[in-house]
């Protein structure tokens, strides 16, 4: 099924700054719309329904399932979280480039469902500072951050599925670097961002997060 927009996927481990990459890329450029997901996690302080997430119970969640509401859905460190369907199709067929700010085994569902989708995962210079954000960010307790590094060890074996890697360390140059690879992906992949081009820092954070989960650090 062709669509008129892109469909971008942005993945990558809890803390890296997704929420705070997308924020931006959509204040600054009117071409991408986000599309909002719903999940059965409690909303952090500041979170709003219908802006961050629609927050939902779970039979309210299974309700959906079985309309068959969502692209796609999985579980992540205890909690549902899906994407609605009818806004994102919608939105496709209006042209817009639509990101699903989404973990990786929702977004290898998509990828099947959706092959035009460009997948895109978002590192941290270091496992250090990935630690040092999710910590920062002062919205997990000690246990919820261990389990969401144990779960970021896990997601590392599969960057290599995502089209492009891209690196979150000055935020400004990030949102600028990922607006310029949107647009350049719609003439075709682009290599400069391929994951074969990260070897080094994917294999350190690899190490890195195994040792961490395994409680070594
Ligand atoms: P995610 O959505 O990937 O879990 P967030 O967007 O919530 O991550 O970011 C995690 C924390 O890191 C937040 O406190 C955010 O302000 C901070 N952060 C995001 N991007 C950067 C960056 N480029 N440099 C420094 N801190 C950042
Ligand atoms: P958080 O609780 O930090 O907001 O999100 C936890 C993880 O769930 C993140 O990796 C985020 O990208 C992912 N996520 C958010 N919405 C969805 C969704 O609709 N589907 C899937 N599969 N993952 C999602």
């Amino acid at each position: 099924m062709k669509h008129k927009g892109l469909l971008i996927v942005i993945s990558g481990f809890s803390g890296a700054g997704k929420g705070t990459l997308v924020k931006k890329l959509t204040g600054e450029y009117e071409d991408y719309a986000l599309s909002i997901s719903m999940t059965t996690r409690d909303p952090r302080p500041g979170e709003e329904h219908g802006r961050e997430y629609f927050f939902a119970e779970k039979e309210e969640f299974e309700e959906k399932i079985a309309k068959d509401g969502f692209i796609e859905y999985a579980g992540y460190c205890g909690n549902y979280y899906g994407t609605p369907k009818d806004y994102v199709l919608s939105m496709l067929e209006q042209g817009k480039n639509v990101i699903l700010e989404i973990e990786i085994q929702g977004a290898m569902k998509v990828k099947e469902k959706f092959p035009e989708a460009v997948l895109l995962f978002v590192m941290t210079p270091s496992v250090g500072e990935l630690k040092s954000r999710l910590i920062g960010r002062g919205t997990e307790s000690e246990e919820v951050i261990l389990k969401r590094l144990s779960r970021a060890a896990e997601e590392a074996v599969g960057i290599e599925d995502y089209d492009y890697v891209i690196v979150n360390d000055d935020l400004d140059t990030c949102v600028k670097e990922l607006h310029e690879l949107m647009k350049k992906s719609c003439e075709g992949i682009q290599e400069s961002h391929h994951p074969s081009h990260y070897k080094e820092l994917i294999e350190n954070c690899r190490a890195e997060l195994n040792a961490l989960a395994k409680g070594e650090k």
